[in-house]
C-alpha cells in the first residue's frame, strides 16, 4: 500500500506520532536535556510559547514532584495536558507576564524554557530580531519567576547579532551554551541556548517596565537605580542662533549675497540616474 505525503516527513514526526507527542519538537527538549541534565531536580517548571504542547508534554512526564507546577503559555489555545496550567496570551505583553507571575503563586521555578517562533516573514534580519525580542521578553517574565541559580532554556537564530543576545543573556547567567540538538534540521539557523545559574545582577531588581513598549510609564524612569538605567548625555553643538536644518529659507535673504548656482562641489561618481537622463536626452531630441 502506498504512503500518504504526510507518512514521508521525516522520522521525528513520525516518531512523535507514534510515541504521542504533540510535536517532533518533544525530541529537541529531550536531546538537549541528555546533555545538559536540566530536569534533575525540577519541581517547578514554565513553558513560554508552548502550544501545540509537546514541550509540556515532556515537562509533564519528566518533572520530579507531582506537587510541583507546570505554566504554559502562548498565544493560541491548546488542548488539555494533564498536571499542566495554561494560558493563552501574549509573552511580549506585561498584562501576561504579570498573569504568569501571578500563576506561580509566590512559588519560583527551577527551570523556564521558551521554545517561541514568530511568524517568519522570509526576512532573515527581521526574522532573527523578532526571535531575539521573544528571547529577551521571556527572559524579563524569567526575572521574576526563576530560582536563584536555576535554568533558562531558549530557541535562538544563529544569525549574525546571536553574540548580542548573548552578551545581554551572560548578565543574568553564570553559564551559556548554544546547542543544535539531532532532531533540529542542519539546514536551519535554530539552535537553543542553555543558561545555568541564574542571578540577578548587582544592584538589579526585577521589572516589566519597559520605556520602549510603554510609552505612558516615562514617569517610573525616578524609581529606577543608578545601575538599573543608563541615560546618554545628549547635547546640542554648534551655535544655536545658526540655520534651522529643518526650516526652509528663501533663495534670497537680507543680509546675504545674491542667489547664484553652482554646481555641486564633488558630482557623483557614474550616478543610476545617468542612463535614465541619457535615454530622455535622446529621445527629445528625436521628438519633432
Ligand atoms: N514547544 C512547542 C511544542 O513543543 O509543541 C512548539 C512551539 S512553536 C515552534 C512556537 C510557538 O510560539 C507557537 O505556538 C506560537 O504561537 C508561539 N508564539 C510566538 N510568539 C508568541 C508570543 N509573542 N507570545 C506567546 N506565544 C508566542
Amino acid at each position: 500500500m502506498g504512503r500518504s505525503s504526510k507518512d514521508k516527513r521525516d522520522i521525528y514526526y513520525r516518531n512523535a506520532k507514534e510515541e504521542g507527542w504533540r510535536a517532533r519538537s518533544a525530541y529537541k527538549l529531550l536531546q538537549l536535556d541528555e546533555t545538559f541534565h536540566f530536569f534533575e531536580g525540577v519541581h517547578n517548571a514554565v513553558d513560554l510559547c508552548a502550544a501545540p504542547g509537546s514541550w509540556s508534554q515532556v515537562l509533564s512526564s519528566k518533572l520530579e514532584a507531582s506537587d510541583g507546577k507546570i505554566i504554559s503559555v502562548d498565544l493560541q489555545s491548546m488542548a488539555h495536558i494533564p498536571g499542566v496550567m495554561q494560558l493563552q496570551g501574549d509573552i511580549t505583553k506585561e498584562t501576561t507576564a504579570n498573569k504568569v507571575i501571578e500563576l506561580m503563586d509566590g512559588k519560583k521555578a527551577e527551570l523556564v524554557v521558551c521554545d517561541g517562533a514568530p511568524d517568519v516573514t522570509g526576512l532573515h534580519d527581521m526574522d532573527e530580531y523578532i526571535q531575539a525580542q521573544l528571547v529577551l521578553a521571556a527572559l524579563n517574565i524569567t526575572t521574576h519567576i526563576l530560582k536563584e541559580g536555576g535554568t533558562f532554556v531558549a530557541k535562538v537564530f544563529r544569525g549574525k547579532d546571536i553574540d548580542i543576545l548573548c552578551k545581554q543573556l551572560e548578565l543574568y547567567f553564570d553559564k551559556l551554551c548554544l546547542a543544535k540538538p539531532r532532531s533540529s534540521r542542519t539546514s536551519s539557523l535554530e539552535a537553543f541556548v542553555v543558561c545555568n545559574g541564574f542571578h540577578m545582577p548587582p544592584n538589579c531588581r526585577p521589572s516589566l517596565f519597559n520605556p520602549l513598549l510603554n510609552p505612558d510609564s516615562c514617569l517610573q524612569w525616578d524609581s529606577l537605580t543608578e545601575e538599573e538605567r543608563v541615560v546618554l548625555p545628549y547635547v546640542s553643538c554648534g551655535d544655536l542662533s545658526g540655520f534651522d536644518s529643518d526650516c526652509s529659507y528663501p533663495l534670497n535673504m537680507q543680509g546675504h549675497a545674491p542667489y547664484q548656482y553652482r554646481e555641486p562641489v564633488q558630482p557623483p561618481i557614474n550616478p543610476p540616474y545617468e542612463h535614465a537622463v541619457k535615454l530622455k536626452r535622446a529621445n527629445m531630441l528625436q521628438q519633432p
